[in-house]
């Protein structure tokens, strides 16, 4: 499945619900609340992904939100789409909130490996950033993660000025400790929360020269599919930490996009910023129509604009980052 720019689709990211433990600063409004009416049912999603993989060369999923987790019945989506011949790849993002306790469960479900958002090791600036006390229960979870085998297990940071660019350098120790990956991410304007962005986006150029004072060495690592920039970063101290920073505002990455969105009441967004292009409800309700589907599907992807638009049309848990 190409679009008009001969860009390859073959990654879905599938939102299960806006609704979230947390409210992070740039991400969920004041205003938004939990309640998610008509959200897709594990069916629905079972077949609109089996024929996305069967059809369409979908190879990876990745479950997002609001939080995945916030569905009672994670569960069974996780192990519906696990058996699907032909998918390769199944994630998810997560606040992380959950993984103490329900880690092994997912993996067991058939869950691939997860990425955990942390944007920050301070107890106090986490909960201000997340509106949550959780940093503690939050680190649980990622020990959990890589117990479980949910791995690669990589983190993700937001970097917010004023609000977290002083915590760079303790993630990055941090990351080394673990052994795992940390992905520095560019804050975007999205939706009705851009109207802040000028004030809290820092670019990664900036990002980077902060942990100069703790890196020595910059070695960049194979461009894979994912849209980070990975570094090996030799740190002063002697460690070693595989830090990527996601850019999307200051070089974006579109070019190089194979991805596309449908958020849990079954919009269609053929990018992270644009507006959705249509609805798959009739297309699925009340039972899968794979030509009604495709019809949506060849709609969305024309749609795909070569770059993304300057802001979002969404907040980030509605359509899932
Ligand atoms: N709740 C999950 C989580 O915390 O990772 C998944 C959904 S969250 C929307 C996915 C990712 O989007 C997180 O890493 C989050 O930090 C990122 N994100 C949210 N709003 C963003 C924004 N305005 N700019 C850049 N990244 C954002």
């Amino acid at each position: 499945m190409e679009d008009a720019q001969g860009r390859a689709i073959r990654y879905l990211r599938l939102s299960l619900t806006p609704a979230c433990h947390m409210r992070c600063v740039y991400c969920r409004p004041a205003f938004h609340t939990n309640h998610a009416p008509g959200m897709l049912t594990p069916d629905e999603i079972e077949r609109v992904v089996a024929h996305l993989v069967g059809q369409h060369g979908v190879r990876k999923v990745r479950l997002t939100g609001g939080d995945p987790t916030a569905r009672g019945d994670l569960l069974e989506i996780i192990a519906r789409l696990a058996r699907i011949d032909g998918l390769d790849d199944l994630a998810m993002t997560t606040n992380g909130l959950s993984l103490a306790a329900h880690a092994r469960e997912y993996a067991a479900a058939g869950l691939g490996r997860v990425n955990v958002s942390l944007d920050a090791l301070d107890p106090a600036r986490f909960a201000a950033m997340t509106g949550v006390d959780g940093l503690d229960r939050v680190l649980r979870g990622i020990d959990a993660a890589l117990d479980a085998g949910l791995t690669p297990v990589k983190l993700n940071t937001v970097i917010l000025r004023e609000q977290n660019e002083s915590q760079l350098p303790a993630l990055t120790r941090f990351a080394a400790a673990k052994g795992v990956a940390v992905r520095f991410i560019e804050l975007m304007p999205m939706g009705p929360l851009g109207d802040e962005w000028a004030d809290r986006y820092v670019p990664a150029d900036e990002m980077r020269s902060i942990l100069n004072d703790i890196v020595q060495r910059w070695t960049p690592l194979p461009q894979g599919s994912d849209s980070a920039k990975m570094f090996r970063a030799r740190l002063r101290d002697g460690g070693e930490a595989d830090i990527g920073f996601i850019t999307p505002m200051s070089c974006n990455f579109c070019s190089a996009c194979n991805r596309i969105r449908i958020a849990s009441d079954g919009s269609l967004y053929p990018c992270l910023m644009d507006r959705p292009t249509a609805s798959i409800l009739d297309a699925v309700r009340p039972r899968f129509d794979p030509g009604a589907f495709d019809n949506v599907l060849i709609e969305g992807i024309a749609g795909k604009a070569p770059e993304h638009p300057s802001r979002g049309f969404v907040t980030m848990t509605i359509i899932g980052g």
